[in-house]
């Protein structure tokens, strides 16, 4: 008889993302001239890890005996402290806030799933949303419900958002919606004041049917131009929608391995503040106990001394210049070639939309061009796409768009 239980069985065991990058990396190995467009970490010109050494200064100068030892369940509160202001910005919803601290933005949304949304229900993402969130939902039991994100403008499409949203609260009685912006994976949409505030309005109407959690997945919020456009819409409703933001220091310091994040809430009233912040420890005890003791205070110095954080700000500045001037290649290229992709201002990642996803990566593949394919589109990684090898990427992904509309006619 199996040793796994059938649910565990058959599950797959590499994500597809990480086969097409091994795809590439064996053909380069091999000789061959490759842009891997297929990561999401944000890589130098040079091809190499782009990092932030502030960090590393401050990772060596925490006290060894701190650092070795357990950290407090929920974090430590300074950390907490100079995450939420991070997070949430100076202001009311700050000082209503309560956080613990989890590995990564994938840690806090777990402990935002496992405590908003019963098992068998279902959490709320636009159409184009990262994998891992159906992988979080179906490991805790959880389902995964999704709207058209794009109207025929180009635009969020909050009335599809909105009548979604009613009919699952009608269906489960609660619900979790997850809105990675600015800077969505995969698509690279950020979206504008406007459409914040009818989001937040199509938000106020749907929360007459029963308890909402918004949860803000901040993962690329640091690259963005504007970070606390969603605070600023959504606070006016802060007392009737639960507020939740997922933060993380993978991108935001270039720490992806340190594994520091945290889920930051802003309860609806000051008599529930006790039970969520009970609720979300518990999760962290019941899971990964307690976090990544140097990571934390280490990313705590660089938030909260301001000659640090000075120097943390201007080599992420640095990062984000870099990451921009591929991102105007991107748009000057893409444009003269008339793809079709979502606004992109900024962000690791863009979208360029195809019938035929896997025959377009099948074809930019041929090329040594690598991408992935999603529902009705490709990813483009921008962020590990050196400058100079934008050009290539866009005319590969405009042949390989050809290829499969040719197909689809
Ligand atoms: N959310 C989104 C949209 C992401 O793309 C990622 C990482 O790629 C995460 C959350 C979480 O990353 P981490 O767990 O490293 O913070």
């Amino acid at each position: 008889m199996n040793s796994l239980i059938p649910e565990a069985s058959g599950r797959p065991g590499d994500d597809p993302i990480f086969s097409i990058n091994a795809e590439a990396n064996r053909r380069r190995a091999a000789g061959e001239s490759v842009i891997n467009a297929s990561l999401g970490a944000l890589m130098g010109d040079d091809g190499l890890l782009a990092t932030m050494p502030v960090m590393f200064e401050a990772l060596a100068a925490v006290d060894p005996r701190r650092a070795a030892a357990y950290a407090p369940i929920a974090g430590p509160p300074p950390f907490l402290d100079a995450v939420r202001r991070d997070a949430l910005g100076d202001g009311p919803l700050f000082d209503r806030s309560v956080a613990v601290a989890t590995p990564g933005g994938t840690g806090a949304l777990f402990t935002a799933i496992v405590n908003f949304l019963e098992p068998g229900q279902a959490l709320y993402v636009p159409h184009f949303y990262w994998a891992p969130y159906a992988t979080l939902a179906s490991h805790t039991g959880r389902a995964v419900e999704t709207f058209p994100m794009f109207d025929a403008a180009g635009g969020i499409d909050v009335d599809a958002f909105e009548r979604g949203l009613v009919l699952l609260l009608q269906r489960q009685g609660r619900a979790l919606v997850i809105l990675n912006f600015p800077c969505n994976n995969p698509t690279g949409y950020s979206l504008d004041d406007g459409e914040w505030r009818q989001m937040a309005a199509a938000l106020e109407r749907a929360s007459a049917h029963g308890p909402v959690a918004v949860l803000a997945d901040l993962a690329y919020a640091h690259f963005a131009e504007e970070r606390y456009r969603w605070a600023r819409a959504l606070a006016p409703l802060s007392d009737r929608v639960t507020l939740l933001a997922a933060w993380t220091a993978s991108k935001a310091f270039a720490q992806y391995g340190a594994r520091v994040g945290s889920l930051v809430a802003v309860p609806k009233q000051p008599s529930e503040r006790a039970a969520i912040e009970n609720a979300l420890t518990y999760s962290c005890r019941g899971t990964w106990s307690n976090c990544n003791h140097l990571g934390m205070l280490a990313i705590t110095s660089v938030l909260v001394d301001p000659a640090l954080r000075a120097r943390a700000d201007a080599e992420r500045d640095a990062l984000v210049t870099l990451l921009g001037a591929r991102v105007v290649a991107f748009n000057t290229e893409a444009r003269s070639l008339g793809l079709h992709y979502p606004r992109y201002e900024g962000g690791f990642f863009v979208s360029v939309f195809t019938p035929d996803p896997a025959h377009t990566v099948a074809e930019c593949a041929r090329e040594g061009v690598f991408v992935v394919p999603l529902d009705g589109a490709v990813r483009v990684a921008l962020c590990s796409t050196p400058t100079a090898d934008v050009p290539r990427l866009v005319a590969a992904l405009g042949r390989g768009v050809a290829a499969a509309e040719a197909v689809a006619r």
